[in-house]
């Protein structure tokens, strides 16, 4: 099993980190011994900061899921948006089998700005001033990204579409805030590129 331990494990967004995790004692040997060949040993602060980030994993992430589906449930009836993406959400598809498979739903939603282009997107992710712009996810602070030009700026555009990840698609990733200020932080994003364009957003972005 491969974990990323740069994520929700170490959780601060100050480690780059993972774990390979094998039952059977002779893969695992040779892990270690491609591990040592290679030189892929964590220094000791890293694996500090891990092991600390671990001891409040569950919190963190009960947190961030509670205020995910806070926002997920906000954007929902937000008029701006076209569609959430959060598997926490009775209307996600995979509701049902994501409430079976895991005890929490994550902190990540996505969302589409409706009639929105790259600008919409742009405009909107530098309005935000709790979530901050990076491309990471998982950690205690909210951050907010712009898949199109950021995470997925070099797949092919329409491989990229295809898979949903259109010009106005905006990724968030919840942290442990008040969840109160986080939707008033989407909220007046919100107005700030409702006022940077001179008509009513949706009849204006085409
Ligand atoms: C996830 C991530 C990494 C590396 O993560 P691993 O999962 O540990 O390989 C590096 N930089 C950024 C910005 C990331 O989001």
């Amino acid at each position: 099993m491969i974990h990323s331990a740069t994520k929700y494990l170490a959780g601060h967004s100050d480690v780059i980190a993972g774990a390979v995790v094998a039952k059977d004692p002779e893969i695992a040997a040779r892990i270690k011994y491609i591990q040592n060949a290679t030189g892929a040993v964590l220094g000791p602060f890293d694996c500090w900061l891990t092991i600390r980030g671990i001891e409040t994993l569950e919190l963190r992430l009960q947190r961030q899921s509670e205020n995910a589906l806070a926002v997920a449930q906000w954007l929902e009836s937000r008029e701006e948006v076209e569609r959430v993406y959060f598997p926490g959400l009775q209307s996600h598809p995979n509701h049902l089998l994501a409430a079976k498979q895991q005890s929490f739903f994550g902190g990540v939603v996505s969302f589409v700005i409706k009639n929105g282009d790259e600008q919409a997107a742009t405009n909107f992710v530098t309005s935000t001033k709790l979530f901050k712009l990076a491309e990471s996810l998982g950690g205690v602070k909210s951050l907010l990204c712009h898949p199109a030009t950021m995470t997925h700026k070099s797949t092919p555009v329409d491989v990229r579409r295809n898979a949903g990840v259109v010009d106005a698609l905006i990724r968030l990733s919840c942290g442990i805030e008040n969840a109160d200020d986080l939707i008033e932080d989407l909220q007046q994003a919100f107005e700030q590129i409702n006022e940077k364009v001179s008509n009513p957003v949706i009849t204006t972005w085409k």
